[in-house]
């Protein structure tokens, strides 16, 4: 049997790769392509939350799980309460992204989803574990392994982190309101928080989070969430509803080099997480929208993408949490607390111009950034 060629396949029905092909079916551009999707998953459990920032309402609340108007940050000194107006803080659970995805992909007739491991790719031909395919054009978010290996000169951070989702019996919980970073709880002398995001009166999701390289022991993890609960937020009884576990590589490491003839590098495979944050939910929002746009133009999907000055900024900020990770509480005390928190989110966002980029890097005056600021500069 000859074997189908399509016009676009797309490797890893995840955060990146649904975003791109839910671009693809609301641009008529695409009408007529063949696409061809392939995953080694289902994609039908809740394997992940993401939560992000917007400035105004998109198609994304109609699947948020909850928005919040304000935030606080938390360290052994203050508390500081930010109105994100006009942003809001938006939380998307996987398997309601997977479900609408997959509905919105049941509703052509040019897209095909097939389970499959992607085991190699060579020039434009795919080789899966149960058969072989070939694309003019293949989008792949698998991560490439000489990242895995640690080849090269490059700083990575990994923000790992374990959540639990809680109830409790009583009204608790002040639901417009989630803490971005609570340091007074840490593990050793780490860059080392835990986030709060509350659902409703009685319920939250309470993760422990560490941007460092040491992953801990999952009964760690545990127990600083049971420390947490019963210190910090005051509660002694409660029910753990559903456990939130992963980790997100934060690193300066050149994905872009893995771009080829026919394969574009999509999500974080392609450098798509802000490295100083690990946020990229919103990245693969606007990254794919502007793929579309290249390849509407005629030019490389990658164009332009994940290559900017902020890159540059990412890097000093690993540099410095890398050599010195004990400063990870005053620096991010300075940069959520310094300048506005709406500066904040304009600079992750990278829509910052190079003036209010200044003013934030001021904020976070250590002699360390400085010394890594300028060493990246001059070098
Ligand atoms: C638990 C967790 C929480 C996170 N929370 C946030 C958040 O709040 N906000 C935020 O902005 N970011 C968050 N992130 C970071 C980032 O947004 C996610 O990791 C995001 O899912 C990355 O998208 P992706 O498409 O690159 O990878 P994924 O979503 O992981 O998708 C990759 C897909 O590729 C498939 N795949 C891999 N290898 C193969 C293969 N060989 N063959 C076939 N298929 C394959 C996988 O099955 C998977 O479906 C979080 C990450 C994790 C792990």
């Amino acid at each position: 049997m000859d074997q189908k060629q399509y016009d676009y396949a797309i490797i890893g029905a995840g955060a990146a790769g649904l975003q791109l092909i839910l671009k693809m079916i609301h641009d008529t551009f695409f009408n007529e392509k063949s696409i061809l999707i392939l995953d080694k998953d289902e994609k039908n459990t809740n394997d992940r939350t993401w939560c992000f920032w917007e400035r105004e309402e998109t198609k994304w609340d109609d699947l948020a799980k909850h928005t919040w108007p304000y935030g606080k940050f938390i360290n052994d000194n203050e508390v500081i309460d930010f109105d994100l107006s006009p942003y809001r803080y938006k939380m998307v659970r996987s398997a309601d992204f997977y479900r609408y995805a997959k509905s919105e992909i049941t509703g052509t007739s040019t897209i095909e989803w097939v389970k499959d491991e992607v085991i190699n790719i060579e020039n434009n031909q795919i080789q899966g574990s149960n058969n072989p395919y070939s694309a003019t054009h293949i989008f792949d978010s698998r991560i490439p392994q000489a990242f895995h290996d640690r080849q090269g000169n490059y700083h990575t951070l990994i923000q790992h982190f374990k959540g639990w989702f809680i109830k409790t019996k009583e009204p608790i919980f002040d639901r417009n309101t989630f803490t971005m970073m609570d340091y007074r709880l840490k593990w050793k002398d780490s860059t080392s928080f835990t986030y709060v995001l509350p659902i409703s009166e009685t319920e939250a999701l309470v993760e422990f989070t560490l941007f460092n390289d040491q992953l801990l022991m999952t009964e760690e993890y545990d127990e600083y969430l049971r420390q947490y609960i019963y210190k910090y937020l005051d509660i002694d009884s409660y029910e753990v509803t559903e456990v939130e576990q992963g980790l997100i590589p934060m690193s300066d490491y050149p994905f872009q080099k893995h771009h080829s003839r026919y394969v574009s590098k999509i999500g974080t495979a392609g450098g798509w997480v802000r490295p100083s944050s690990g946020y990229s939910f919103k990245n693969a929002d606007r990254y794919s929208s502007m793929m579309i746009e290249n390849i509407k133009a005629g030019k490389r999907p990658e164009k332009g993408i994940a290559t900017s000055r902020f890159r540059m900024y990412d890097s000093i900020f690993l540099n410095v949490l890398s050599s010195r990770n004990d400063l990870g509480e005053e620096i991010f005390t300075r940069l959520y607390t310094k300048p506005d928190i709406q500066s904040v989110f304009r600079f992750l966002d990278e829509e910052s111009n190079f003036f209010e980029d200044i003013k934030v890097m001021f904020s976070l005056n250590k002699p360390q950034f400085w010394r890594a600021f300028f060493g990246t500069f001059f070098k």
